[in-house]
């Protein structure tokens, strides 16, 4: 499998080169070429078949000869070490739970998978890399998480000081080894901002291989599309005749993406819902036709504040940006804060289901594509713990959630970040970090 950009300036690589490089030469997402379905053969036995099964078949044609096929089933059973249960919520909808890995919300699987893929190429070569991360909490909280402890890696996050919840703080700041906090006086976009400067930066890129731990990255971004064959696999347990519909809370819009993408394999989703907070380039382009991002506005759906989704681009790459094609087979809702709180009460006092503030907002795109489409059973993701938002969450529903034991562990340990104000204290910073570990 070879990786274009779609800049369609850089030469094609191959899946370590597109994982190592993270964006394109020309500034380009990689972008898969020449797709191939998954034979009739799997999709009758996929009901018999394990997720590792599934997830092997799945991602073997992205990685092609990158790796081994010894060392792909060994990293996909370092990153799939937990369930992804679906449940029953409605007559016809379902919620599938994708928050039940280490930092409790579905990047987890995305980052580990990406870390050992790194892991595999350094280890090969003798090669070093460093991790930028800016994060508004859950991805920082993966990547730290996926890449603690693993060999020719530094993991630097910078993360906006008193934006992130008390626990995504200390998931961010109490890993040590090569994970490196960096606390900045400002908001998340000012994190990215320093992101996307040190990559432009000589004296970072004489010195360091710096990539990106985001979404845009192909060993981030790829493993989502399990989630996709795990749900199908479920919804066929049910010997249910109707279609299945996926409701999929987005920001950056790299979950549902990799859900499309599965369709390409063949897999049977009739239709996509990208459910969103009242950030909603997405679903304006959807009504108007017209693309235009924005700045993102604060919502208690957090990890879903974006106003330009990076990886919408690919979306229309596989519609060929063809409008139509792609309005035939996916809609795009946008919610605000009081819809969601109460769509949190709603499903509590009905089905006594505790939502967190991003799955509620897949619940509602759900329920509004299947007031019209009663043929669709519907799947939404559930994306993190509601204790991660515990704030909110018991705020509205007046109870206590009860704290796995992980984060009471968690909440006890030191918090250790380096305070910065600019980019130029960032810089001397990281410098000085990365000489001392000899990267
Ligand atoms: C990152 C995140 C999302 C959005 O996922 P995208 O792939 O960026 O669309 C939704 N929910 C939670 C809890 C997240 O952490």
């Amino acid at each position: 499998m070879l990786y274009k950009s779609l800049n369609k300036i850089s030469k094609k690589v191959n899946f370590e080169t597109a994982v190592k490089n993270g964006l394109a030469g020309d500034g380009g997402l990689y972008f898969p070429e020449n797709i191939k379905p998954l034979g009739n053969n799997f999709y009758q036995k996929i009901i018999k078949k394990s997720n590792h099964q599934i997830a092997f078949e799945v991602i073997n044609q992205f990685i092609g000869d990158s790796i081994d096929k010894n060392n792909i089933h060994k990293i996909i059973k370092n990153t799939l070490m937990f369930d992804f249960p679906l449940i029953k919520i409605e007559k016809n909808i379902r919620v599938v739970e994708l928050y039940h890995g280490p930092t409790l919300a579905f990047k987890d699987v995305g980052a580990k998978f990406m870390a050992n893929c790194l892991n595999y190429f350094n280890k090969k070569n003798k090669y070093n890399s460093t991790i930028l991360v800016a994060t508004s909490g859950d991805t920082g909280a993966a990547v730290a998480n996926g890449f603690l402890g693993i060999d020719g890696t530094q993991v630097v996050i910078l993360y906006p000081s008193e934006r992130v919840s008390e626990i995504q703080e200390k998931q961010l700041t109490t890993n040590k080894k090569n994970i490196i906090a960096f606390e900045v006086d400002g908001t998340f976009d000012d994190c990215q901002k320093m992101v996307k400067k040190a990559f432009l930066d000589k004296e970072f890129t004489n010195s360091l291989n710096l990539t990106s731990a985001n979404s845009i990255n192909v060993a981030r971004w790829l493993p989502q599309s399990f989630y996709y064959f795990f749900a199908y696999k479920e919804f066929l347990k049910e010997n249910n005749n109707k279609d299945l519909s996926i409701s999929v809370p987005s920001g950056n819009f790299g979950n549902i993406c990799a859900g499309i993408i599965s369709t390409k394999l063949g897999l049977p989703i009739h239709h996509f819902i990208a459910s969103t907070n009242i950030n909603d380039t997405v679903p304006k382009y959807l009504q108007t036709g017209k693309y235009s991002p924005k700045a993102s506005v604060r919502t208690i759906s957090n990890a879903m504040d974006v106003g330009e989704p990076s990886n919408f681009v690919r979306i229309l790459e596989i519609f060929n940006n063809d409008f139509k094609k792609l309005k035939n087979f996916f809609s795009s809702y946008s919610f605000n804060d009081t819809q969601t709180l109460e769509a949190i009460t709603n499903v509590y006092k009905r089905h006594d289901y505790i939502l967190d503030p991003h799955g509620a907002v897949g619940y509602l795109g759900l329920k509004k594509y299947l007031n019209k489409n009663l043929n669709s059973t519907g799947i939404f993701f559930e994306t993190a713990h509601p204790i991660k938002f515990s704030e909110d969450v018991e705020k509205t529903l007046g109870i206590k959630l009860k704290k796995p034991e992980l984060i009471k562990e968690l909440i006890k340990k030191n918090k250790y970040s380096i305070q910065i104000k600019n980019y130029n204290e960032f810089k001397n910073e990281l410098l000085k970090i990365s000489q001392k570990n000899n990267f």
